[in-house]
C-alpha cells in the first residue's frame, strides 16, 4: 500500500482493471455490500448500536473525488455530515470498495465512542491502525499486516504531528493496544 511520498490511504493500480469505477458501478457494488456482506452488517449494527444513527446519519455515499480536498484518499468519514464517502474515481474492483468501507466504519465506529487517549495525534494514530488493521490490511499473514498498518497509519497521522519521525512515534506508541483493539468484532466474528 505504500507510495514513494504517498498522503493517507492512497490508491494502488489493480491487476484485475484498468479503468476507475464510474459513480453508477461505484454504487451498485456498495449497496450489494451494505446488503450482503456480514463483516459490514457487524459494524453498522454496532454503529447504530452505540448511538442510533447520528453518527451516520447520511449513509454512505460514492461520489467523484477529483478536484476536491480528498482526491487522493481512498474514502473517508465526514464528521461533520456524519456520512462516509467512497472516493469512487480511486477504486477499481467490489473488493476495493469494501476494504476502504471497512476501513471508514471502524472511523465512524469510533467517532461513537469514547477514546482511550487525550492527545489528538494518538486517538487519530488509534483509529487509523484500527481502521487499516480490519480494512485493508485485513488478509495479509501477520508480520506483513503488522507492516501494512503501521505505514498506513503513520500517513494517515502525519497531518496532526509536526513530522514523520513524531508520526511514527505516536504510532508505535498507541500500536500494540490498538492493534489488538477489534471493536465491535470480537474471535468468533474475525
Ligand atoms: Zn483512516
Amino acid at each position: 500500500m505504500q507510495g514513494p511520498n504517498g498522503s493517507a490511504f492512497k490508491p494502488e493500480i489493480s491487476r484485475f482493471r484498468s479503468s476507475t469505477l464510474s459513480e453508477t458501478e461505484c454504487t451498485a457494488e456498495l449497496q450489494e455490500i451494505l446488503d450482503h456482506d456480514p463483516k459490514i452488517q457487524v459494524l453498522l449494527h454496532a454503529i447504530f448500536n452505540l448511538n442510533g444513527r447520528r453518527t451516520l446519519v447520511r449513509g454512505v455515499t460514492c461520489r467523484t473525488c477529483k478536484g476536491t480536498t480528498q482526491q487522493d484518499k481512498y474514502g473517508y468519514y465526514d464528521g461533520q455530515y456524519k456520512r462516509v464517502v467512497i472516493c469512487c474515481d480511486n477504486h477499481r474492483s467490489k473488493q476495493e470498495v469494501r476494504n476502504t468501507l471497512i476501513h471508514e466504519l471502524v472511523h465512524a465506529f469510533d467517532a461513537s465512542r469514547k477514546g482511550a487517549f487525550d492527545s489528538i495525534a494518538h486517538t487519530v494514530a488509534c483509529g487509523e491502525v484500527r481502521a487499516s488493521r480490519m480494512g485493508q490490511c485485513a488478509d495479509l499473514p501477520l508480520e506483513k499486516q503488522r507492516q501494512c498498518v503501521y505505514e498506513d497509519a503513520v500517513r494517515s497521522t502525519e497531518s496532526y504531528c509536526d513530522s514523520t519521525h513524531t508520526a511514527m512515534r505516536v504510532v508505535s506508541q498507541v500500536f500494540d493496544q490498538c492493534f489488538a483493539d477489534l471493536a465491535p468484532f470480537n474471535s468468533q466474528d474475525e
